[in-house]
């Protein structure tokens, strides 16, 4: 569907601006915006015809001012481990990756919330396609909007198979604050997705009067990606660090929890890299730089993509790693790689986002053209071995 100009698109409005919107703009009850937020996220409706409880005349009156236009899926695969990954086309034509992870009792699907990302991490193939622009709150919401209809049969009353987000797809978040903000809102709301803020989960490479902002406006839970013990070698890991150095980066992430009524804590993201941060040495180090930081640790492998230069480190290293952290007292994860079958990983797509960009691209041509999407598949991996 192409977006008109003139209309306003209703799927990135949150509860606050639908009810402006149906209040201000179109003098109606307030209750119709609650009415067609239910329509929109917890039916799928993207059409107003659908929406048999709303008048014709209402319903007339909406289309001629407004739409509901979601991200445009060029491709989409599903596992067979119920991993699910859509490419999707924003306007302008560049595509962001979503993906659908499925463990034992949650779901969590990884969003995107930029095209390419400014910050320029080392290792991150997002950042080395630099910055291209912003995602819109109906860009990043209809992410969800997507997958939450993917298992939608007609007739039937949609489940919850989408428990958790984690905004750790392409892009950082807190550079792009106000549409995460609008979007997380949506997917908080009752109304909508009704996802509790245990379960949202924003994640940053540390900026830090963001963070100070996003404490006044929400309590979303909150990853942080530190990568590295020491401000030397943060430094050239994640530049952002040359600004916000790790003392007043773990700094705002103490204030943003300490004020929760929660016992929530931030997870530490930490990439582990063959030889650069993966030393017996800087696990130690870490060790002591989180010491009064109440966190669990997350170790992600490095997902290798092609000129990266940094390798993942052998599995006795990562082994190694975990141990001594978690000798030193914490609760310490290894991410999992998932959907093996169809190169997904959250938090790693990114990893591979160059490669898989170039050919999703191709992957969108051959579905333009009218490939089926068994053939594209084929021709990836045939283009992969
Ligand atoms: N910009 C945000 C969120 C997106 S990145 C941030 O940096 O937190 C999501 C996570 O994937 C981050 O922890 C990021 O450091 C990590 N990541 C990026 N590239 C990776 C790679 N090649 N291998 C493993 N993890 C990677
Ligand atoms: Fe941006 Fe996050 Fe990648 Fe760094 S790791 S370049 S902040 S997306």
């Amino acid at each position: 569907m192409t977006q008109s100009t003139q209309k306003v698109n209703l799927l990135g409005m949150g509860m606050a601006s639908m009810e402006r919107f149906f209040m201000e703009e179109l003098g109606e009850k307030r209750f119709r915006a609650t009415q067609v937020l239910k329509w929109i996220h917890q039916r799928g409706v993207d059409n107003f015809d659908d929406m048999t409880d709303v008048s014709v005349a209402l319903r007339e009156k909406l289309k001629t001012c407004a739409e509901i236009v979601a991200p445009e899926v060029t491709f989409k695969k599903y596992s067979k481990d119920g991993t699910r990954k859509w490419v999707m086309k924003m306007p302008g034509g560049s595509a962001v990756e979503t993906v659908f992870i499925p463990e034992d009792d949650r779901g969590t699907l990884c969003v995107s919330s930029q095209i390419g990302c400014a910050l320029d991490c080392s290792f991150c193939s997002t950042g080395k396609q630099g910055f291209n622009r912003d995602l819109s709150a109906a860009e990043i919401i209809g992410q969800l909007w997507v997958a939450a209809r993917s298992w939608d049969e007609p007739g039937k009353k949609r489940e919850r198979h989408v428990t958790n987000v984690v905004m750790m797809g392409m892009g950082e978040p807190l550079l792009n604050y106000d549409n995460v903000v609008e979007a997380m809102n949506l997917m908080m709301e009752d109304n909508a997705y009704g996802l509790s803020k245990r379960r949202v989960t924003v994640s940053t490479s540390g900026v830090v009067p963001r963070i100070y902002d996003l404490a006044e406006v929400t309590d979303v839970s909150m990853a942080l990606s530190l990568h590295a013990p020491n401000d030397a070698l943060r430094n050239e890991l994640v530049p952002i660090n040359k600004r916000y150095g790790i003392d007043e980066t773990l700094a705002a992430v103490n204030a943003y929890f300490a004020r929760l009524p929660d016992k929530r804590v931030v997870t530490i993201e930490y990439t582990l890299m063959n030889q650069i941060n993966d030393k017996e040495e800087h696990a130690h180090e870490l060790a002591q730089v989180l010491k009064s930081t109440p966190c669990k640790i997350n170790l992600i492998p490095f997902n290798p993509f092609p000129n990266s230069g940094y390798e993942r480190p052998s599995n006795n290293r990562i082994h190694r790693f975990k141990d001594i952290l978690q000798q030193a007292g914490y609760n310490v994860t290894i991410r999992k790689t998932r959907g093996d079958d169809i190169d997904a990983a959250c938090g790693q797509l990114v990893g591979q986002v160059v490669d898989k960009t170039r050919r999703s691209v191709k992957f969108i041509e051959a579905v333009e053209l009218g490939h089926t999407a068994a053939t594209v598949a084929n021709r990836r991996s045939d283009r992969s071995s």
